[in-house]
């Protein structure tokens, strides 16, 4: 059996019940970082062989634990936050293990993209994520052009060092909309800033941006 199980998105104390159990009745643990995930597995006092299965050797590994779960072991996948296979190597695991026909199940949990919609207090009846942007500059520019129009709120994931560069181009191509900035949730230092592209463009050069982020957007 495969488990694709949620973990925290930085508070330890955000795994489910069913996750903890899962992740102590596996044969394996194949993770993103498995010095990241020791570090759970450590709080949780839980002592099982891990594996890592990142973006540069996920195809290879993702044969090796396919030959692994058809011997009959059961497996789980967890990603370094949130819910494996949404916008991280999870996605790999999943769909090569639904191909094979191999037993999967998930043990739901947090994912950023959630936890910052529901922050924002943006409409989220209807939504788009759209993970992280490209990134290169024309074909950022070009995905920021092609949802000009969107209806819903927009979703994006940024990494700090490409936050101003992004925040740029919305609000070149989108006119200076409104948006919310999620920072760093369920974290110490968690911060939820709504405010025009070009106000938070000056805050965030007068605050260098650190940490975790997420991008909403609901402009038309
Ligand atoms: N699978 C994960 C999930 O379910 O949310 C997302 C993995 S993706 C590789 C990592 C990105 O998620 C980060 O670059 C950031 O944009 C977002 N993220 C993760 N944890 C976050 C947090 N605590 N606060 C804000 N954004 C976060």
């Amino acid at each position: 059996m495969l488990y694709i199980v949620s973990t925290p998105i930085g508070n330890l104390k955000d795994i489910t019940l069913r996750a903890l159990e899962t992740l102590k009745s596996v044969d394996l643990i194949a993770a993103e970082d498995t010095r990241h995930t020791k570090i759970l597995l450590d709080a949780y006092e839980i002592q099982k062989p891990l594996t890592s299965f990142f973006e540069h050797n996920e195809k290879a590994k993702a044969a090796y634990l396919l030959n692994l779960l058809k011997e009959g072991k059961n497996i789980a996948v967890v990603s370094d936050a949130g819910t494996p296979g949404i916008s991280d190597p999870g996605f790999v695991m999943i769909r090569l293990a639904l191909e094979n026909n191999i037993p999967m199940t998930v043990v739901p949990g947090v994912s950023a993209a959630i936890c910052a919609l529901t922050a924002s207090g943006l409409p989220s009846h209807c939504f788009i994520f759209e993970g992280f942007l490209p990134v290169k500059s024309g074909a950022r520019r070009n995905k920021l052009e092609s949802l000009k129009n969107q209806e819903g709120t927009i979703i994006f994931y940024e990494s700090p060092h490409r936050l101003l560069k992004t925040l740029h181009d919305i609000n070149e191509i989108w006119d200076d909309p409104v948006i919310v900035v999620a920072r760093e949730l369920t974290k110490k230092f968690e911060e939820i800033l709504k405010d025009k592209t070009s106000h938070l463009i000056a805050h965030f050069n007068s605050h260098s941006p650190k940490g975790e982020f997420v991008l909403l957007s609901n402009h038309n």
